[in-house]
Order: C-alpha cells, then structure tokens, then sequence
C-alpha cells in the first residue's frame, strides 16, 4: 500500500493512494501514526479498506502532506553512509578521504518536515549555503531494543522519500550537524509510505535528485555502507525505537558542497528528489517570507 496524509477542507486524514484515487482510512485511525501503532491488525484493516473502497476520493481533489507531518521524535539521519559521499565531503573541507567505522548519526526536528510539493524556505540572511539529499528513510513499526541484525527487517514498517535540506555555512559554523540540519521546512518527506511488504528487496534502488531538470545525484542503495539491519541494530542498543520512528539512511555523492564550483539553491529552484519503487518528492525553493 501507499500511504499518505491527505487534507480535505483543512484537516488532515489518513489514506491509501490506489491508481488515482485517495482511499480514505480515517475509520481506523486519526492519522498514519495512529494506524502503525495498531500493528499488523491496523495493515490488515487497511488492506481491506482499500479492497472495499468504502470511501474514495479523486487523487487530484486533495492535496497531500508529509504521510507523517508531525512525527514525535526528531528524525534520525545518517550522515556520510555512502562512500563517494564521505570523500566529497572530507574534501569539501579540506580533508583526506576516509570512511566512518560506525554509523553516524544526527537528528532534524518534528519542525523542518515539509509536504510533497511544498515550499523551501530560503532567507538569505540566515545561510548562503542550501544544499539539497535525496534519502531513502525507513519508519519503525513496532517497538524494540537492542534489535538483532538478523530480525531487523521485522521492526521496519514501510519507505519514503526524505531530502535533507541543509545549510552547510550553518553546519560548519557550529560544528554539530544539528542547527544547518533543523531550518524550518528542511525536510521534504513523502510523497507517500510504501509498506514494507511491497518493497521486499531494498538493496538496490536507484536514487536519483534533480535540480531544475538537472540530475545532480544518481545512485544505488547497493551503495550504502551501513546497510538498514546494521542502522537498526546500531541505533536500538540499549535505546528504544517505536512506532513511527523516522530513520533517513543518508545521501549519495552529488550534493551542492562537492561541486566544484560549489552550487547552492536559489528561489525558485525546483527539487526533485527520486527513489526506484517509491517515487518522486518534488519542493520549490522560495525567499522565506515571500
Ligand atoms: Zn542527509
């Protein structure tokens, strides 16, 4: 299923997107995060929703929002988990080629997620430096510590896209990833959750961002060096992971900073941002305040 946050009349409601149109799901839960704390029984209930097609909504009648707009915990990113990436980092900064020997990780705030087609604010006063990441995220469906590798996969309820929006003039200045990673709207999430059931096999899709048609990153998850099993028995040691959890699993290499020249976003700059078997996150970046 694909699973989206739908607005009708300026409410929020939970849905399945089946062809072109929005099955709505709001009789099962209040929102998506609702419907993954249900479990295995809330996903069957869905799927026979959508068998049913009780209540179904044209798809170009709604607008959709991130599938999860206000997520409880900050969202956990990996950073440098694709080689290619890690070098045109280290040498953005001056610095030899190496490869972390553990995940790294760094969180973006309930605050900086942004719909599908939304708008990046950009204030110029505040960073020089927006750079773009296209991501392949993972949502925690059920709750767990201290995860085995091996039955890691059972803790994962479904994909979407997220880019990582970042202001690399504010994540240098202040050391931490966690302020040029937290602007608001700095991350485009969606356009929808593939449930895991149908995305079996997660081990090679093609990432690929664009930046006004141009194709800036164009990879493989094959790339990835802490795969989702190591993230998740990584991250869960001695420290819960929940339902509704957001885990971005980090960019490829081709973001802005590794140019050379460097290239930023300017208003006006549509993003977008693709991963094979989900789909395509599209964001316009605009002045703040315009
Ligand atoms: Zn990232």
């Amino acid at each position: 299923m694909r699973l989206v946050t739908y607005e009708v009349d300026r409410e929020l409601w939970p849905g399945a997107v089946v062809g072109e149109e929005v099955v709505d799901l709001s009789s099962l839960a209040r929102d998506l995060l609702g419907l993954i704390d249900l479990g295995p029984q809330g996903l069957e209930e869905a799927r026979s929703a959508v068998e049913r097609r009780a209540h179904v909504l044209p798809l170009s009648d709604v607008n959709l929002h991130a599938p999860i707009p206000r997520p409880r915990k900050n969202i956990v990113c990996l950073g440098m988990n694709y080689a290619e990436h890690a070098y045109e980092s280290l040498r953005a900064k001056g610095l030899p080629p190496s490869l972390p020997e553990h995940p790294v990780f760094f969180t973006k705030p309930p605050t900086t997620v942004n719909r599908p087609d939304g708008m990046i604010p950009l204030d110029p006063a505040i960073t020089k430096e927006l750079d773009w990441e296209v991501e392949l995220a993972f949502i925690i469906g059920r709750s767990g510590t201290n995860i085995p590798r091996d039955r890691a996969m059972e803790y994962v309820f479904g994909y979407t896209i997220i880019n990582d929006i970042t202001a690399r003039d504010l994540q240098r200045r202040h050391q931490q990833f966690f302020k040029g990673k937290s602007l608001d709207g700095s991350c485009p999430m969606g356009p929808w959750i593939v449930t895991a059931d149908e995305l079996p096999d997660i081990s090679n899709l093609a990432l690929r961002l664009r930046v006004n048609g141009e194709v800036m990153q164009s990879s493989s998850t094959s790339d990835l060096i802490f795969d989702i099993p190591t993230i998740i028995a990584t991250l869960s040691l001695g420290q819960t992971l929940e339902p509704g959890d957001i885990i971005a699993t980090g960019t490829p290499s081709g973001v802005g900073m590794g140019r050379n020249p460097q290239v930023w976003l300017k208003p006006g700059d549509i993003v977008e941002a693709e991963v094979e078997g989900i789909g395509v996150l599209r964001s316009t970046v605009v002045l703040a305040g315009a």
